[in-house]
């Protein structure tokens, strides 16, 4: 790629190397990038760095904010003996798009995959069981209905069922394989509505 000159190649190197940018678009992504106002470029650069920086962890639910509380765990109308366990910030925000739920969440930020050695260690779970020492009325597991998220929803319910706490599945409908970030919100809520105990 030598004929664009090093600055431009390593641009496009760099580029291609974010998650579903292929060759081409990076090349686009390069070429647009370089014909932008400066003051844009830096815009773009200092956001980067800047998220990169100071975005962090949650200390109680463990989804990703630029504050030691998220705006969630910190607001005192959300019900917060509720807890809807998700595998991801991004499934916290398709949740928090309906408006309509009310509690709070854990993110697990994974799920459990023995096919790709991912353990009950490597996800949030032991942060979601110390949560539960708490006053806890009800867990939601809102994992995603593939093979992975299933077997981590058993594995969560199993861990739960001896505190006595109430353990809910949201209802299949979700489609399975599916992230929840693409499900519609009323598909989430029906899903959500109709979750039954484990
Ligand atoms: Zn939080």
């Amino acid at each position: 790629m030598d004929y664009y000159g090093k600055k431009m190649s390593r641009l496009i190197e760099q580029l291609s190397a974010l998650p579903g940018i292929g060759g081409k678009s990076a090349q686009r992504l390069a070429f647009h990038i370089i014909h932008m106002p400066k003051e844009q470029v830096e815009q773009l650069t200092d956001a980067i760095k800047d998220a990169r920086e100071n975005i962090c962890y949650c200390k109680e639910c463990y989804t990703l904010t630029d504050q030691e509380l998220c705006p969630i765990c910190a607001n005192p109308q959300r019900d917060h003996r509720t807890i809807m366990v998700v595998e991801s910030t991004r499934d916290l925000a398709a949740y928090e798009k309906t408006g309509k739920y009310d509690g709070v969440y854990h993110v697990l930020h994974g799920a459990i995959s023995p096919m790709l050695g991912i353990g009950p260690a490597d996800i949030r779970l032991k942060e979601l069981m110390q949560r539960l020492q708490g006053d806890v009325n009800e867990v939601i597991i809102a994992t995603n209905s593939s093979l992975e998220g299933e077997t981590t929803a058993m594995y969560i319910s199993k861990l739960i069922k001896p505190t006595g706490i109430k353990v809910s599945r949201i209802a299949s409908g979700v489609p399975v394989g599916g992230d929840l970030e693409y499900i519609d919100e009323m598909t989430l809520l029906r899903a959500l509505e109709g979750r039954v105990e484990l």
